[in-house]
């Protein structure tokens, strides 16, 4: 975008809201506080690859849209190779184009990046691209990517400056062999042997895409369970049904080298039984994500980040600086775009005067693989472990009609809640569209609701959400469709 149309209307540089981060927590924060009649700035500095800037962030970019349309179009290519024949639709000779699938992908993150910019406009919020830094009193230093600079002000500041990759020093970045989430996206070849370090959310996701499209895919998790933070009932029929897709995943692994040469990557790590060695063409290095705050501080600002390097705030998001907020990745909390997007809304609501507030106990967590692992609030062993008497249900999907016919009847949904109240305590779903059958389980949790609100509740017939119904039915044993255990 030209400079001359990142110039406020007027010429003014004063705003009542600054917002620095474009992505899912600061883009919505901006949103909001136009719509809540302020004059809004949003400062985004995220480049392309191909050097074109961006609103979006991570997600948009390269994190939640780019990966689930990877994931879309793999499922797609799998299920005509190894499932349509079931359905007595033959397909023979079907083939990839990786090419075609990249390119579909890209203009999925262009149509919603883009969005962004029209959502702005539509809003009257002010788009700058470039770097923005705070500086005392509100300040705004803003440099925009053709190098100009001019310095901005605010009534409040908002700061969304998002996560990067945490780079292991065992395995340092090495473009194209070592790669992070953002490289796995962008491979032009099916690696025949991939690698992938961190059996997380990003490793499982993206492991699937090229296991899918043919990869031997090898993942290395330090930990000796399967998804640590998952309920285990869970994360046990997770495993079963990724390891039978072929996913090599090696628990309790410890990677201590990756070595470069020839094309292909070493890697050494240790476990139980001792050094153990695995070459492949190409490594993801899949272990997390850090807060991104570099040079968004100037050293007076009173705002103050904590020994992980997230920005300080506290339960509404306000820093210690005044009328400083900081939201999304950049804060404490689960790295979710969800998450980051409502603090955003609750931080625009607040500096207009509104009411405002995240529930942090019922934050969804989904990872699309096939079958889709879903969650919202308590695991059993967090249940277990608070010492309150509870129950649980479960609905295999192989119960339900709707799975048989679609021929995906993996997994369970799985309700725990108080024997004392039956407030819903945890949801927890592996299975066909699980990402979107914990809605309903949020809506209720949301609500306070006891299982008996969900068993009295009309679930259509044949669908997936019904497993949620019966599971919650089965807390009491009143199963209808399932045995009740
Ligand atoms: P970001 O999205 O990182 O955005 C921050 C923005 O601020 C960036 O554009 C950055 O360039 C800009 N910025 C930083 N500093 C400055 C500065 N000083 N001046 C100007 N601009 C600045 N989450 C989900 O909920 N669901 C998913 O399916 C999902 N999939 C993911 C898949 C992958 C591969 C990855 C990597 C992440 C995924 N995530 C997913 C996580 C999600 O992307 C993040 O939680 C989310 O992007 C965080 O939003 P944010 O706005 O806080 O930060
Ligand atoms: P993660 O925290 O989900 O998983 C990292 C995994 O790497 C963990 O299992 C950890 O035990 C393991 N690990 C750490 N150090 C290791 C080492 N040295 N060797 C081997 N294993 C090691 O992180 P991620 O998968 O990198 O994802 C980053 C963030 O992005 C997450 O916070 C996640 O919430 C977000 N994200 C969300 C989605 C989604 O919502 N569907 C998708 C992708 C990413």
């Amino acid at each position: 975008m030209p400079n001359s149309e990142q110039q406020a209307p007027g010429g003014s540089d004063s705003f009542d809201v600054i917002v620095i981060g474009g992505g899912p927590a600061g883009y919505p924060a901006a949103i909001r506080a136009a719509q809540n009649q302020l004059r809004v700035a949003c400062i985004d500095e995220w480049k392309n690859r191909d050097g074109s800037a961006t609103f979006g962030g991570t997600c948009l970019n390269a994190g939640c849209i780019p990966s689930k349309a990877l994931l879309e179009s793999t499922e797609l290519y799998h299920r005509a190779r190894e499932e349509f024949a079931t359905h007595g639709i033959g397909v023979a000779g079907v083939t990839l184009d990786l090419a075609q699938m990249q390119k579909r992908k890209a203009g999925v993150v262009k149509a919603m990046t883009g969005g962004i910019l029209a959502l702005f406009k539509s809003a009257g919020v002010i788009p700058l691209q470039g770097h923005g830094k705070l500086l005392a009193g509100r300040r705004v230093q803003f440099s925009a990517h053709d190098g100009t600079r001019r310095e901005l002000t605010a009534r409040h500041v908002v700061l969304a400056s998002g996560s990067t990759p945490i780079e292991l020093r065992s395995a340092p970045f090495q473009a194209p062999q070592v790669v992070d989430s953002w490289g796995a996206l962008e491979f032009d070849a099916v690696p025949k042997r991939l690698g992938v370090i961190g059996a997380g959310v990003i490793g499982l996701e993206l492991g699937s895409v090229w296991r899918r499209l043919g990869s031997e895919v090898t993942v290395l998790e330090a930990l000796p369970d399967f998804l640590a933070i998952a309920d285990q009932q869970l994360a046990k029929e997770a495993l079963r049904h990724l390891k039978r897709q072929g996913l090599d995943i090696r628990l309790g692994a410890k990677v201590t080298g990756a070595t470069v040469g020839g094309g292909a990557v070493e890697v050494v790590y240790a476990d139980a039984k001792g050094e153990q060695r695995v070459t492949v063409d190409r490594l993801v290095v899949a272990v997390g994500r850090k807060p991104f705050t570099r040079e968004l501080l100037a050293a007076d600002t009173g705002v103050e980040l904590d020994e992980r390097g997230f920005i300080k705030v506290d339960h509404s998001c306000r820093t210690g600086a005044e009328s400083v907020w900081a939201v999304g990745d950049c804060v404490r909390g689960p790295m979710l775009a969800h998450k980051g997007k409502e603090e955003g809304v609750m931080v625009a609501d607040l500096i207009a005067g509104r009411y405002g507030e995240v529930n942090y106990k019922v934050i969804p967590s989904v990872i699309y693989t096939a079958p889709e692992i879903a969650w919202v609030g308590l695991t059993e062993e967090q249940v277990k472990a608070s010492g309150r008497a509870y129950k649980t249900g479960t609905f295999p999907f192989l119960a339900s009609g709707r799975a048989r016919a679609m021929e995906q009847a993996a997994g369970f949904a799985k309700i725990i809640a108080a024997r004392d109240d039956d407030e819903i305590l945890g949801v927890h779903i592996v299975g066909p569209m699980a990402g979107e059958l914990i809605a309903e389980a949020v809506l209720a949790m949301e609500y306070s609701a006891s299982t008996e609100d969900l068993q009295r509740t009309i679930h259509a017939h044949p669908t997936l959400a019904e497993a949620v119904h019966e599971a919650a039915l089965n807390a009491d044993k009143r199963a209808i469709d399932s045995i009740n255990r």
